[in-house]
């Protein structure tokens, strides 16, 4: 336990696109903010999830990987010299009676704050595991629940589980680099976008990815967290043992909000219910930006939370700094620190 006390304008919970930006909003107005992130790095999904994905609709970047658009988001926020607490779940949150909040981490740290932002995309979240006995004795070693970097697979043979788009994506991607690829899914039919889904199945009739069809996840083999084989079962429970030295299992994500479920937020359908002219949650002082955020017509992407980075810095400056004008400028007028 750290037991650390800081105190700072913003407490920014969640360090993904989102919770980045919100640094440069906030420091735009002279706000600092302590960002805090349960992960040990910054990027939230874009880094855990997809970081050597092209993200295509950011504006002004054609394409741009998930990881360098972190990269870019951390330097855009650097100016304002933002105090990262990392590995850490903000696991409290409560009003002072002077006016703003203190938050408190798994790792005792305390943060008071005059206002919170909460950017906390979809909560705490996880891969769905395949209830398959022994199976923490591979993760980590030869069983992934995602792809950081595709040339960890190269040459090596690959089983990947699932349907959906995660399942399609890797099994086309891997197939240039890997020794070998299998792909199990309990239907013949993928969920896939349809244009991966036909890309799939070309390659299945050359002989570049085989597709294992209708099967399920069985059982495993190996030794000291080395898998040799995976064991799959048709419905009528005939098994086949598929050599491997890797499997990917995709089966969607676990997303749970955690402790911000009891935080008193107004919520709706597990995200935080905001007022879509400045983020504003139900309790005063305390916003959402993001994919936590709920509004009518709300999309989930990057660029919205963005725009929404923006109205919340600018509904929170008169908390922070109460009686004083907010004149509002353009970027270009103002400057940033040290460019
Ligand atoms: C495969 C894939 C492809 C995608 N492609 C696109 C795309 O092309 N374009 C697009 O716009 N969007 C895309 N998205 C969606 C995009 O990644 C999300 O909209 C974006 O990440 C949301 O950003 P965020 O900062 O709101 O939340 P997140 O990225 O989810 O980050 C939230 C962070 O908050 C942290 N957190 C949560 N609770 C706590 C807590 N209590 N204490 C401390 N930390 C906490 C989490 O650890 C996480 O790091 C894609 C998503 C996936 C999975």
């Amino acid at each position: 336990m750290s037991g650390e006390l800081h105190r700072g304008d913003v407490a920014i919970i969640g360090a993904g696109p989102v919770g980045l930006f919100a640094v440069f909003e906030c420091g735009m107005l002279g706000m600092r903010a302590h960002v805090i992130d349960a992960l040990d790095m910054l990027g939230g999904q874009c880094a855990a999830l997809y970081p050597e994905k092209p993200i295509y609709d950011i504006p002004g970047h054609p394409r741009i990987d998930a990881a360098a658009l972190v990269d870019k988001l951390a330097e855009q926020a650097a100016p304002f010299h933002p105090t990262y607490h990392l590995a850490q779940q903000v696991e409290r949150l409560a009003a002072l009676p002077q006016g703003g909040f203190r938050l408190e981490t798994s790792l005792g740290t305390v943060i008071e704050a005059r206002a919170v932002i909460v950017a906390a995309g979809v909560g705490a979240f996880g891969p769905n595991r395949p209830p398959l006995a022994g199976i923490e004795r591979f993760e980590g070693k030869s069983v992934f629940y995602l792809v950081k970097r595709r040339e960890d697979f190269r040459g090596k043979r690959v089983v990947i589980a699932g349907g959906g788009d995660s399942a399609v994506d890797w099994a086309l991607s891997l197939a240039e680099v890997s020794a070998q690829v299998m792909v199990i899914h309990r239907r013949a039919k993928f969920r896939a976008a349809p244009e991966s889904a036909a890309r799939l199945q070309q390659l299945a009739a050359s002989g570049a990815i085989e597709l294992v069809t209708p099967f399920q996840l069985h059982g495993l083999e190996g030794e000291d967290g080395a898998l040799t084989a995976v064991i799959v079962a048709d419905l009528a429970g005939k098994t086949r043992r598929l050599p491997t030295d890797v499997l990917l299992p995709f089966f969607g994500l676990s997303m749970n909000l955690g402790p911000i479920a009891e935080w008193g937020l107004a919520l709706e359908r597990h995200h935080v219910a905001v007022d879509p002219a400045t983020s504003q949650s139900s309790l005063p002082g305390v916003f959402a930006i993001g994919d936590i955020a709920q509004y009518p017509g709300k999309l989930k992407l990057i660029l919205s939370g963005f725009a929404e980075s923006a109205l919340a810095a600018h509904a929170i400056f008169p908390l922070v700094r109460p009686g004083e004008a907010l004149h509002f400028e353009y970027s270009t007028t103002k400057g940033v620190p040290g460019r």
